[in-house]
């Protein structure tokens, strides 16, 4: 049975499949989509990551393929009904980044509201920020607003509560009685309140029509002017013009992003040079220890999918 992975698997993953398979791996494969689609004209299964747009034409390139692997959790760049259609299997890591994230949640929550871990070029030159760095905040005591109580969302109230953090969530697909908000020790809240109330808002829902731009001008205004916003689920989530607005007003404590509407985020981007403002590439769930996690977790179960017991 014939393998194909188009983006980077960690490599004793793609050994342990080459061992009982014909695989052909390569992870630039996705930048080069007629030969992508040239090299699923007979795949049973293919593995990628969040870059190959598993859909329309490339399906239609892979007339056998049975399995799609997806070394992460979201399915955006998956046309899962289109699959469903066809009966092929669509299998995501749940949970294998899930402390990756939760983790990059907390370690820029503390970096906002502590506001002082930036000052190494200051204090290189010779310059002493002290006084302008005494009014960092600590976690402990504060709220923590949990936007989506699935997986990385409740690993991530975990992970705060054992630092002192108080966690209250809205997640409307969880009735206020449901068992994870008392096994939690998290509050379920409707969205106004949380937004009222929590000093790090942090964002752990998918993207659908009911989340786009979720967060926009008219919520970012009934947040606390010195609360945090935290996104780590998926770019279109935040309106990210009316963040930047709130940021450079001061109407916003600060700011971390790890996605964006689209990614690479372009140079002239209305957040670029805001204050207080963390980005990065995409990376919240990407460590060494996650990717191992990932590959091996989608190698067996892509593998136990082809050849079931
Ligand atoms: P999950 O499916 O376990 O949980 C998502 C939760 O969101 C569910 O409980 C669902 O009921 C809730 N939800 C749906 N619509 C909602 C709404 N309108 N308001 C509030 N809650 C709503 O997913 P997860 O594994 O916890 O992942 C959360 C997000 O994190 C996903 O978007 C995923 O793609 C993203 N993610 C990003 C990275 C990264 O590297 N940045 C890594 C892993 C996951």
């Amino acid at each position: 049975m014939h393998i194909v992975i188009s983006e980077f698997m960690d490599r004793a993953a793609v050994d342990a499949l080459a061992s009982r398979f014909d695989v052909r791996y390569d992870p630039q494969l996705v930048e080069r989509t007629p030969e992508l689609e040239r090299a699923l004209a007979t795949a049973d299964a293919l593995i990628v990551r969040n870059r190959t747009q598993v859909r329309g034409p490339l399906l239609e390139a892979a007339p056998k393929l049975r399995v799609v692997g997806r070394l992460g959790v979201g399915l955006d760049n998956i046309d899962t009904a289109a699959c469903a259609a066809r009966g092929i299997d669509v299998i995501p890591a749940t949970g294998a980044n899930a402390q990756a994230v939760a983790e990059y949640v907390i370690a820029t929550a503390m970096l906002l509201l502590r506001g002082a871990y930036l000052s190494t070029p200051d204090v290189a030159a010779g310059r002493w920020p002290r006084t302008a760095l005494s009014e960092g905040r600590e976690l402990a005591g504060k709220t923590l607003g949990l936007i989506g109580f699935g997986g990385i969302g409740r690993l991530t109230g975990r992970l705060a509560r054992a630092l002192g953090m108080q966690a209250i969530g809205y997640d409307p697909a969880l009735a206020a009685d449901a068992a994870p908000w008392r096994d939690e020790a998290t509050s379920p809240v409707t969205l106004e309140t949380l937004l009222a109330r929590a000093d790090v808002v942090s964002l752990h829902v998918p993207l659908v029509a009911s989340t786009r731009h979720l967060i926009d001008a008219g919520r970012l205004a009934t947040m606390k002017h010195d609360a945090v916003l935290i996104n780590t689920s998926r770019g279109g989530v935040v309106d990210e013009h009316a963040l930047a607005n709130s940021l450079r007003e001061h109407r916003l404590g600060g700011a971390a992003l790890d996605v964006f509407e689209a990614e690479p985020l372009k140079a002239a981007s209305p957040l670029a040079d805001c204050p207080n403002l963390v980005l990065t590439p995409h990376i919240a769930g990407v460590t060494r220890e996650s990717n191992e996690r990932v590959s091996a977790m989608i190698a067996e179960r892509v593998a136990a999918a082809l050849s079931p017991a």
